[in-house]
């Protein structure tokens, strides 16, 4: 089995290189982004409230995101291995992901960091969001609140990872094409 997080700042490639990644090894791909997301187009009451943070470019409270991760973990039987796209995003969510890992006798294989410097991000989301119509992509302070948020909640993950010798770094500055070559070249070796 084979569960990798990926991680890095919003607009660092997580979501495209997921989308390869699950093709290319069969894994199952959650990304809390887009279950949010969901859940506001079905204008679900916990749509709603996912929205509020979101709109704000701050994270969605770690009880409800945990819950909902563990939901989707729980109904796929069977599988090669997951990779979790966006979570964890803090310290609690991802002690949280240990223990309920540890529980059902599966492990985080590897976290991979996609590298990328603020201004490459910035001008990547502005695109998203003209292509997409994402509303936390448009605004430039919802931007950079984004990236106070991982600065602040989510960077202090790289060091808790790395003391397990899991984390690994890998440019994400180059084509679609080359940053999935070296993820490849990384995963081949670690798995
Ligand atoms: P993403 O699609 O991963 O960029 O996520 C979009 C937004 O959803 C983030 O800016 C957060 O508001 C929220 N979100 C996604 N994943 C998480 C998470 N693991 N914890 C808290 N909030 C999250």
């Amino acid at each position: 089995m084979i569960n990798l997080i990926l991680f890095g700042k919003p607009g660092s490639g997580k979501g495209t290189q997921a989308e390869f990644l699950k093709k290319n090894y069969n894994l199952v791909h959650i990304s809390t982004g887009d279950l949010f997301r969901n859940n506001i187009k079905n204008k679900t009451q916990f749509g709603l409230l996912a929205k509020s943070y979101i709109d704000k470019g701050g994270l969605v409270p770690d009880q409800v995101t945990i819950e909902m991760l563990i939901n989707q973990v729980n109904i796929n039987h069977d599988v090669n291995g997951f990779i979790f796209d966006g979570f964890p995003r803090t310290i609690s969510q991802a002690e949280a992901l240990d223990s309920f890992m540890k529980s059902i006798n599966m492990k985080i294989t590897a976290t991979i960091s996609l590298e990328a410097e603020d201004s490459i991000l910035e001008e990547r989301l502005i695109k998203r969001g003209q292509l997409s119509g994402r509303t936390d992509d448009q605004d430039i302070d919802k931007i950079r609140n984004r990236f106070n948020e991982y600065n602040t909640k989510t960077s202090p993950l790289k060091k808790y990872y790395n003391s397990m010798n899991k984390l690994f770094n890998i440019n994400g500055i180059g084509t679609i094409d080359e940053i999935k070559n070296r993820l490849i070249n990384l995963i081949n070796q670690i798995k």
